[in-house]
């Protein structure tokens, strides 16, 4: 089963469970969530699909900008 989850259409300021807050993106103006990993540039997730299966889940973004600082 797969969830897409639209972080366009929530507030600024609401905090998605496990996501983070909901916060304007730099580059689009759109609402989103910025992740920051150590491995990859920061990114602000603007809807992401999450495929349940039966040892866990997946999450993929399907729609994100790239920060570029
Ligand atoms: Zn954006």
């Amino acid at each position: 089963m797969i969830t897409i989850e639209d972080f366009t259409i929530m507030a600024i300021g609401f905090v998605a469970p496990l996501e983070g807050e909901i916060s304007c993106c730099p580059v689009c103006g759109r609402n989103g969530i910025v992740k920051r990993t150590e491995t990859e540039e920061p990114r602000c997730i603007h809807a992401e699909a999450t495929e349940v299966f039966g040892d866990g889940t997946r999450t993929e973004p399907t729609d994100c900008c790239r920060l570029s600082s």
